[in-house]
């Protein structure tokens, strides 16, 4: 709770307003999140059948979309075994993002890991016995990717996660590589070869987080470095989807 009023005093003194709105913020919920009510509740993410592989919604498929059928045909099973994907990375969902990301603004942290807990509860829903059986694993940036933003905005969540007695591990280590910005999908996955290497003891079972997923190369070659030094199964969390 105090935690919590610290937000709404620094409201009070250096007011930000709603990161979509900008209307004021005027209770200890509203400041904790960065967010009017309306616009929290504006931010339901989508409903609706999704793709078992990749987490997008599926259009007229079954089971899994068409891309991931594609990709297993043609590279096998992959080492990602579920993904689950959150917002649309479109619209209101995307200045959400810009906000926490270029705006800095840690109170959107909260709204967001509170996302990746409940994604992580429904991939792998906790058990009288086992609480919490997956180790969260941030995924690391890009080096240099720090230097434009400022700071590691996917690090800043896996610290509120902590916080709140997740378990979580910065098992994984990347090395330099091109951007993937400018890649096809094909040689988005070529490109992150060999990039990711595990610097920590591997957890078992492992859920990988991240901020925006494209093709999943990312995540998909994260999963292959940790399933490579002995995790049994990885999962993928990305808050906003492209
Ligand atoms: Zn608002
Ligand atoms: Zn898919």
């Amino acid at each position: 709770m105090i935690t919590k009023l610290i937000f709404l005093i620094r409201e009070f003194f250096f007011p930000r307003g709603c990161a979509l709105c900008g209307e004021a913020l005027l209770d200890v919920e509203e400041a904790w999140y960065g967010l009017c009510q309306d616009c929290r509740k504006s931010l339901s993410g989508e409903t609706g059948e999704r793709c078992s592989g990749c987490g997008k919604p599926l259009i007229s498929e079954q089971g899994r979309c068409l891309q991931c059928r594609e990709e297993e045909n043609r590279s096998g099973e992959r080492s990602c075994a579920r993904i689950t994907v959150i917002f649309p990375y479109t619209g209101q969902y995307r200045r959400l993002l810009g906000a926490y990301k270029f705006g800095k603004n840690p109170a959107l942290g909260h709204f967001l890991e509170e996302k990746i807990r409940s994604a992580a509860d429904s991939l792998l829903p906790p058990s009288p016995t086992v609480p919490v059986s997956a180790v969260l694993c941030p995924v690391p940036p890009r080096p240099g990717k720090i230097r434009k933003t400022g700071w590691d905005q996917v690090e800043y969540l896996a610290k509120l996660l902590e916080r709140d007695k997740l378990p979580v591990s910065r098992c994984l280590k990347r090395l330099p590589s091109r951007s993937q910005k400018t890649l096809d999908r094909e040689h988005r996955l070529t490109n992150l070869k060999g990039r990711f290497i595990a610097v920590k003891k591997i957890p078992r079972e492992v859920i990988l987080f991240d901020d925006v997923i494209t093709t999943g190369a990312t995540l998909e070659a994260c999963a292959a470095a940790l399933k490579a030094a002995g995790a049994e199964r990885v999962y993928g969390i990305a808050l906003f989807y492209d």
